[in-house]
């Protein structure tokens, strides 16, 4: 089986969205650049009953490798996030519930915590567009420059990484942002960390961590 080490992470990788709570049902989707092959989420299958033999591989242009189900829907949303952003290896798309509603709200998720550091910054809501579309495609690539994360309007959240763990820490660390945001404007007005605060998060992050 091609890939098979990079389709068994997704499969556990989804297995551990769904436990928490970052998707309902097929929601969601999640796939794996290995040079230029991509393993990515058939379209349609509930993450319980998912094996790694139906995760799909496609080349980057999205020609079907070894693909036994149709894959999912955004497939053109990771090939386009593969294309901009070579660097990038795993992307991880949600409909979580926070981040969802603040996408419905706002043009981006602002500096209220520092965690948003880990994004790249503050994390901007890409237009809307309808789900499976290039134009959608289009608007994430546009939102992700220089992050590592976006907010799809009135749809779900994106999270990248340079490896399926990063990415997938990603999109839970978001969802949790996005979740005190909501709730601390609910109750006010949330402050904003100072001006360049989050770059001096950022180099402090990249040196967070045990080091070995
Ligand atoms: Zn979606």
């Amino acid at each position: 089986m091609l890939l098979e080490p990079e389709r068994e992470e997704i499969v556990r990788a989804c297995r551990k969205l769904a436990a928490a709570g970052l998707v309902v049902g097929t929601a969601g989707n999640v796939s794996v650049r290995a040079g230029d092959l991509v393993a990515v989420t058939p379209s349609g299958v509930d993450y319980a009953e998912l094996a790694a033999g139906a995760v799909g591989v496609h080349r980057l242009d999205g020609t079907p490798v070894e693909a036994p189900l149709a894959p999912t829907s955004e497939l053109p949303l990771h090939l386009a996030v593969y294309e901009a952003y070579p660097g990038t290896a795993a992307v991880v798309h949600t409909h979580s519930v926070a981040a969802t509603a603040v996408s419905t709200l706002a043009d981006e998720l602002p500096a209220i915590h520092y965690y948003v550091a880990m994004f790249g910054g503050t994390v901007r809501v890409a237009p809307y567009a309808t789900y499976g579309t290039d134009e959608l495609a289009a608007n994430a690539v546009r939102a992700l420059r220089g992050r590592t994360a976006c907010l799809l309007g009135s749809h779900g959240a994106v999270a990248t990484g340079q490896d399926l763990k990063t990415a997938y820490d990603r999109a839970a660390y978001l969802e949790w942002v996005c979740d005190v945001y909501l709730r601390a404007a609910a109750a006010g007005t949330p402050r904003l960390l100072p001006p360049g605060e989050l770059e001096a998060v950022a180099a402090k992050l990249a040196s967070y961590g045990q080091r070995r």
